[in-house]
C-alpha cells in the first residue's frame, strides 16, 4: 500500500515535471503537503481517489492578450489570466490581480489557496484566480478604463454568475471593478452576480469593502479568546495601506489596539500614538499618492525606506497585510525578537517555508491567510446571495454575518487540531479543514 507520504511525493514530482519553473505555485504546494500526511493516513480513499494529484492540477487555466491604447495613443500590450481551479463545492470564486508582477505561476499559487479559503467559509464557492501584469500605478483614470474594457472584453466569454465570479485582489478596487462590470453588461446584458466588489448603487454589498480587514481582527480576536487573551490594549505592527490594510487598522483600532506602522513598496510609516485609517485611505485611495506623505501630515509619524518587518519596536501582534512572501527567515526572527507573540495574514501567503519555521520554534502563533484573510470572499459570497436575492441588506446585517463566519472558521480550525493533535499549528489546521470539504465532495462526484 502507498503510505500518505510516498503519495505526497509523487504528485509534487508530477507538479514539478509539469511547471518546474512556478516557484510561487511550487511554494503554495510544498505549504500545503507539509500538513497533509495527518487527514491522508486518515482517509487511504482520498489516496485511492487521488484527490491530491486531480486537486493540483487546474480544471482550466485561460490565457489571453489585452491590447490597449494609452494616453499618448500608443498600442500597449499586456497579459491577462483566468485560472479555474476547482468548482468541486461551487462556481470557481477568486480575485483580479493587477500588478507587473503577476504571472502564471503567481496565478496559480492564489487560486490554489483560494480553494481552501473559500471552502473554510462554510459558504458553497469553488476557487478561483485571474489578473493581469498590467501596472494601474501612475496610469490616468481612462487608460485604466481603456485597459479593463479590453481584459473584461476577453474574460466575459469565460465567467458567469453561476460558473465563475470574479472580484478585485492587489491593484483592483472600485474604480476597476466599475469599468469591467459596465464592459460586461455592455457584451452581455444585466447579471449583477457576475462580479463582486461592485458599487453600491449597482449590486454591491454594504461591508465588502470593509470586509476583508475587518474580517481579519474578528478572526484574530477568535484566535486571542482561544488562549484567553484579547485585543485590547496590544501593540499592532500593519504592513500594507492597501484596502486590507486599511480596514485592519479601523477595526484594530475600534477594538481597543493601537496600531503603530502601515507601508506601501517603498517604504512605512510609524506612529506611536496609533495610525488614522481615514488619512491613508484619503492619501492611497483618494490621492492615489504614497504612504510618505502621512508623514508630512502627522506631527507623530515618522517615515523610514525599507521593510517595516526590519524596524525594531516592542509590539504584540503582526498583521502583514501586504504581498507574499514579504516575511522571510530574518524578519521572523526579529518578529519574536521584538516581542510578538501572533501573527495573523491579511495577504495571501505573507510568510516563507523559512519564516512559518521559525514561527514554530519561536512560538509565534500563525493564523494564516486561508483562515485570517477569508472576509473578503466571504462577504463576495453573500454579495452574490443579494443578487440573487434582488435584495440588499443592511450593514450590520452583512457585518454581523462575517463575524459568525470568521469565528467559525476559527472554531473549526480548533476543532481539526484538536482532532489531529495539532496543537496551536493552526495553518495546518485551516488546510485541513478547507481540504477535507473539497474532498469530500469531489469523492461523492466520482472521477471528473
Ligand atoms: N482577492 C480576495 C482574496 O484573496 C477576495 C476574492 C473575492 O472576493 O472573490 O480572497
Amino acid at each position: 500500500m502507498t503510505t500518505a507520504t510516498d503519495y505526497l511525493t509523487r504528485v509534487r514530482a508530477d507538479i514539478a515535471r509539469r511547471d518546474p519553473n512556478q516557484t510561487e505555485f511550487l511554494e503554495a504546494i510544498d505549504n500545503f503537503f507539509k500538513t497533509l500526511t495527518p487527514v491522508l493516513e486518515a482517509h487511504p480513499e482520498y489516496v485511492k481517489a487521488n484527490i491530491v494529484g486531480r486537486l493540483t492540477e487546474p480544471e482550466r487555466v485561460i490565457q489571453f492578450r489585452v491590447p490597449w491604447v494609452d494616453d499618448q495613443g500608443n498600442v500597449q500590450v499586456n497579459r491577462g489570466f483566468r485560472v479555474q481551479f476547482s468548482a468541486a463545492i461551487g462556481p470557481y470564486k477568486g480575485g483580479l490581480r493587477f500588478h507587473p508582477t503577476v504571472n502564471l505561476s503567481i496565478i496559480k499559487f492564489l487560486g490554489f489557496e483560494q480553494i481552501f479559503k473559500n471552502s473554510l467559509t462554510g459558504l458553497p464557492i469553488g476557487g478561483g484566480k485571474g489578473g493581469s501584469d498590467f501596472d494601474p500605478k501612475g496610469k490616468s483614470d481612462n487608460e485604466v478604463m481603456r485597459f479593463t474594457q479590453s481584459f473584461m472584453t476577453e474574460l466575459q466569454k469565460y465567467i458567469g454568475p453561476d460558473l465563475d465570479v470574479p472580484a478585485g485582489d492587489i491593484g483592483v478596487g472600485a474604480r476597476e471593478i466599475g469599468f469591467m462590470y459596465g464592459q460586461y453588461r455592455r457584451l452581455n446584458g444585466y447579471q449583477a452576480g457576475v462580479l463582486t466588489g461592485k458599487g453600491l448603487s449597482f449590486g454591491g454589498s454594504l461591508a465588502r469593502t470593509e470586509a476583508t480587514g475587518y474580517g481579519l481582527l474578528y478572526y484574530t480576536e477568535a484566535l486571542l479568546a482561544a488562549q484567553g487573551d484579547q485585543l485590547t490594549g496590544k501593540k499592532i505592527k500593519v504592513s500594507g495601506a492597501g484596502n486590507v490594510a486599511i480596514y485592519a487598522i479601523q477595526k484594530a483600532t475600534e477594538l481597543g489596539a493601537t496600531v503603530l506602522t502601515a507601508s506601501d513598496s517603498d517604504g512605512f510609516i510609524y506612529d506611536p500614538n496609533g495610525i488614522d485609517y481615514q488619512l491613508i485611505k484619503q492619501i492611497k485611495e483618494v490621492e492615489r499618492g504614497r504612504i510618505k506623505e502621512y508623514a508630512d501630515r502627522v506631527e507623530t509619524a515618522t517615515y523610514q525606506t525599507g521593510s517595516v518587518w526590519d524596524f525594531d519596536t516592542d509590539y504584540d501582534i503582526a498583521l502583514p497585510c501586504a504581498t507574499q512572501n514579504e516575511i522571510d527567515g530574518a524578519k521572523a526572527k526579529r518578529l519574536a525578537q521584538n516581542g510578538a507573540t501572533v501573527i495573523a495574514c491579511g495577504a495571501n501567503m505573507p510568510c516563507t517555508p523559512e519564516a512559518v519555521e521559525v514561527f514554530k520554534q519561536e512560538n509565534v502563533i500563525l493564523g494564516p491567510a486561508k483562515a485570517a484573510n477569508a472576509g473578503g470572499v466571504a462577504v463576495s459570497a453573500l454579495e452574490m446571495s443579494q443578487n440573487s436575492e434582488r435584495l440588499s441588506w443592511t450593514f450590520e446585517e452583512v457585518d454581523n454575518r462575517l463575524k459568525t463566519i470568521m469565528k467559525g472558521i476559527f472554531d473549526e480550525s480548533a476543532a481539526a487540531a484538536k482532532q489531529y493533535d495539532l496543537g496551536t499549528d493552526y495553518l495546518a489546521a485551516a488546510n485541513i479543514a478547507g481540504f477535507s470539504k473539497v474532498a469530500e465532495a469531489m469523492l461523492a462526484q466520482g472521477v471528473i
